[in-house]
């Protein structure tokens, strides 16, 4: 099979960790017999500096003329203070709405090779945690109507979170999708007990429900999601939830596992073009040093492979490599423990493509 990819390094310590995924892709190719072409595109503050502007309308083309983009991060301290309109998260925005990125997927494992990196005690984690975040992307507050006015003399701001009926079916549709692939356990988070957009949501879950039989499904308000998170994470198997709910539990959610630089992310539209990048940002304190953990983006990778290319073995056999190598013990600083064998990320990199050789 023949894809094409494009490739947003990005700033920091993205290029560094794309080109290891790129080796692990490489690596796959050969293997497999696929041809993966690479059309690069300069994201975030490296577009800044040459172009002025965080992605070019030719970069945001290219992206939609792919298969499929893969991101490492964008922005750092240089360009903290540039012009709100052009800052480098800007493209961010933009890229996931010009290519209808609506739902992310966020998986949440904790490795069992790396309990003890989690905050939570190992009677809370047992095993290892393993819970699918489905995100949804392009609606809610964030994309509402806002505006300041001054209200009796008084500064007033106000943010509208607006949900329509087909945007909540079309997310519901992925999660229970998502559900039957893995465990058959969905939660449905919501605030229903407060807010409009909350009754439509959970009514909208609820008729698709009955689609899903074979999934065991649930709502759970958002506060008692925050607090179930750390007391019995366990019990999750997916969780669906809205823009700004799923922005925060995500980000709780991902400190169970103890190293950030462990995560994948996949932002999935209604055709088979997505965007996958680690979910970690471009870590300018370390960038350049050749010690950053590559495996979020690696992971990331896998499941391009997973949701755009449909080649689920080639996906497994990155993430069984990952496995691997951390049975035997090769650990990034982030993740290092007692008794392991410390690497860089260049070195995780070749690990990882060895291992998929095997
Ligand atoms: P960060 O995720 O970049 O870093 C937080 C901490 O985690 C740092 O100590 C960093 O060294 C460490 N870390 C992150 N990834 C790691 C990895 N792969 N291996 C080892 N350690 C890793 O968050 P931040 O410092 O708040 O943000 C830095 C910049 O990244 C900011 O400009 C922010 O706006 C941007 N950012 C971009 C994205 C994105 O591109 N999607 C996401 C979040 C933040």
């Amino acid at each position: 099979m023949e894809k094409k990819i494009t490739v947003l390094r990005g700033d920091g310590i993205g290029p560094e960790i794309v080109e290891q995924a790129i080796v692990a892709l490489d690596k796959i190719s050969s293997k497999y017999g696929h041809t993966f072409k690479y059309t690069e595109v300069d994201m975030g503050g490296c577009s800044i500096d040459k172009f002025g502007v965080p992605i070019t309308d030719d970069g945001l083309e290219k992206c939609k003329a792919s298969d499929s983009v893969l991101l490492g991060a964008v922005g750092g301290p240089k360009w903290d203070n540039v012009d709100p309109l052009i800052r480098p998260e800007k493209a961010l925005l933009k890229v996931r709405s010009e290519l209808g990125l609506f739902a992310n997927l966020r998986p949440t494992k904790l490795f069992s090779q790396l309990a003890d990196s989690s905050p939570l005690k190992q009677s809370i984690v047992g095993n290892g945690i393993d819970l699918m975040i489905v995100r949804e992307l392009t609606g809610g507050i964030y994309f509402g109507k806002r505006r300041t006015d001054t209200v009796n003399g008084e500064k007033t701001a106000t943010d509208e979170m607006t949900y329509s009926e087909h945007e909540i079916e079309r997310i519901g549709r992925v999660a229970f999708e998502s559900a039957m692939k893995r465990n058959k356990r969905l939660a449905s988070v919501d605030k229903a007990n407060v807010l409009d957009s909350s009754r439509l949501w959970r009514a909208t879950m609820h008729r698709l429900s009955a689609e899903y039989p074979e999934v065991e499904f649930s709502d759970i308000l958002v506060d008692n999601t925050a607090m179930q998170l750390i007391k019995n994470p366990c019990q999750f198997d997916v969780i669906v939830t809205e823009n700004m709910f799923g922005d925060i539990l995500s980000d709780e959610a991902s400190m169970l596992t103890g190293s950030i630089g462990m995560m994948p992310s996949a932002s999935l539209s209604e055709t088979t073009l997505g965007m996958y990048e680690p979910i970690h940002g471009s870590a300018p304190d370390i960038a350049g040093m050749d010690i950053a953990n590559p495996l979020g983006t690696i992971l990331s990778a896998a499941m391009m492979l997973r949701y755009s290319f449909d080649m689920a073995k080639e996906a497994d056999d990155i993430e069984s490599a990952v496995n691997k190598a951390l049975d035997d013990g090769y650990r990034t600083g982030d993740i290092m423990q007692e008794n392991c064998k410390k690497v860089g990320c260049r070195e995780m990199g070749k690990i990882i493509s060895s291992y998929i050789g095997r």
